[in-house]
């Protein structure tokens, strides 16, 4: 048959498969966070992709990058607007709200891809993924302190070090309204150095011009005056115990007065992990305290603080360091002649049995002894299971050592339990 060759097809440009070489170091970071997190009493919750688009614009902001032109937006088949989640907050916050699990202090935290039509380069990507953080009901600077010692810890587990934390406070309601006029009135005397966007937000929503990646609008922000001179004596209280906390906890950071969120939704700490290895994708972890959400989201008032990690940037720094735990294959089972083959199945389970963390594979698909065997060499396992006629009569299986020099021996099928509970790599 010669049809048309068929057209290959290929993953959405910025969204990408993680190859089996590269999923040992996400399970490494994945399964360390979680310890961490477990460790500090925080509890998973799932939310779903999609959710209205109604809640991450009153969540994010309408004039954010992320709501103007990150989303994934589209029309059901109802007719209804729905967003693939471009961050979790939101979705943990509506979820926590629907369910009554604001009402007394909680500590949660998610994972998962999130999706933004950002322009995809080292550490920018449009599916990404996240491990974030938030906790309800709880407003004093201790809860803010708790989270960032939680980081230094995992970075701690993690091996991962040139990271710096920097910290801001972005004050209470009055004091924003105070400083806006401020930096408002200073940049209107600096409009021919700011790019169109920022031109834009300086009426719409003048806060977010201190957030732009524009070189010669962040020449102009340098200047601007500074949220921190703002803040009214119990912000500055709050601030100024959350730093007493990290300086008694020996976590270094540096007050950075320019530092805001790409997101509307935060008030008082805001703090970000950089690393400056990775350029200008360099941050790695990005929170704050958000108070107003919970009650903006139709929830009753709730104090509320979190942050994200981003996962593709935390593992793109682990590749640098040593390997992950090897989690290769304990054995590979190959089997000759036909009553051994019909068996080795069977046999394999009755492994699995008496080893549950045993990591073996059946051969499947038949072939000489020679064929079988080139395979379990090249499966990368440390033994060779060799069950043949004569081992099948007599109740016994070949082991042959793969990675190490070693005679094949012969182990009591009822004993290779025994015999692998001492060598197994995990
Ligand atoms: P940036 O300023 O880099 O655009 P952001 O403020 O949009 O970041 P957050 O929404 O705070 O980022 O997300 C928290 C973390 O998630 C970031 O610090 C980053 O590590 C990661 N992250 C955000 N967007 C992406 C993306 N498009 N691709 C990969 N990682 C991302
Ligand atoms: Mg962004």
């Amino acid at each position: 048959m010669h049809g048309p060759a068929a057209q290959t097809l290929q993953a959405i440009r910025g969204m990408h498969d993680i190859l089996p070489e590269r999923t040992g170091l996400w399970q490494t970071l994945e399964d360390r966070a979680r310890a961490v997190l477990e460790g500090y009493g925080y509890q998973e919750i799932r939310t779903p992709l999609v959710e209205v688009t109604d809640l991450f614009k009153r969540s994010i902001g309408e004039v954010t990058d992320i709501v103007e032109k990150e989303m994934y937006s589209f029309e059901d088949r109802n007719g209804d607007s729905l967003s693939l989640r471009p961050e979790g907050t939101a979705s943990c916050v509506r979820a926590a709200i629907e369910h009554g699990l604001v009402s007394a202090p909680r500590r949660l935290w998610y994972r998962g891809p999130m999706f933004r039509h950002e322009r995809p380069q080292k550490g920018r990507y449009r599916q990404f993924h996240q491990i974030g953080v938030e906790v309800f009901g709880l407003a004093g600077p201790d809860i803010d302190q708790e989270v960032v010692l939680l980081t230094q810890r995992l970075w701690d587990t993690l091996g991962l070090r040139n990271l710096r934390l920097e910290i801001n406070s972005l004050g209470e309601g009055d004091e924003r309204a105070a400083y806006r006029r401020e930096l408002v009135s200073y940049l209107e005397g600096k409009l021919e150095y700011l790019d169109a966007d920022s031109r834009r937000r300086l009426r719409t929503n003048p806060l977010r011009v201190l957030d732009t990646k524009h070189p010669d609008t962040q020449a102009v922000i340098a200047g601007a005056p500074r949220f921190l001179d703002y803040l009214g004596e119990e912000s500055q209280a709050h601030f100024d115990r959350f730093c007493a906390g990290l300086d008694a906890a020996g976590v270094g950071y540096e007050v950075n007065p320019r530092l805001v969120r790409g997101l509307d939704y935060y008030n008082r700490t805001v703090f970000e992990w950089i690393a400056d290895g990775l350029g200008a994708q360099g941050t790695v972890c990005a929170g704050g305290r958000y108070d107003t959400l919970v009650a903006r989201l139709g929830g009753r008032p709730t104090p509320a603080v979190g942050f994200a990690l981003g996962l593709e940037r935390l593992v793109s720094m682990l590749e640098a360091g040593p390997p992950p735990p090897d989690k290769g294959l304990d054995a590979y089972l190959i089997a000759v002649g036909d009553g051994p083959q019909a068996k080795a199945l069977l046999v394999a389970e009755t492994l699995r049995d008496a080893s549950p963390r045993l990591r073996l594979i059946c051969h499947c698909g038949g072939g000489s002894f020679k064929s079988q065997f080139k395979k379990a060499d090249r499966s990368g396992a440390r033994y060779a299971l060799v069950l043949g006629e004569d081992e099948l009569a007599r109740g016994v299986i070949g082991v042959k050592p793969l990675r190490e020099e070693g005679e094949q021996s012969e182990v009591a099928l009822d004993q290779l339990g025994a015999f692998f509970a001492t060598r197994t790599s995990n």
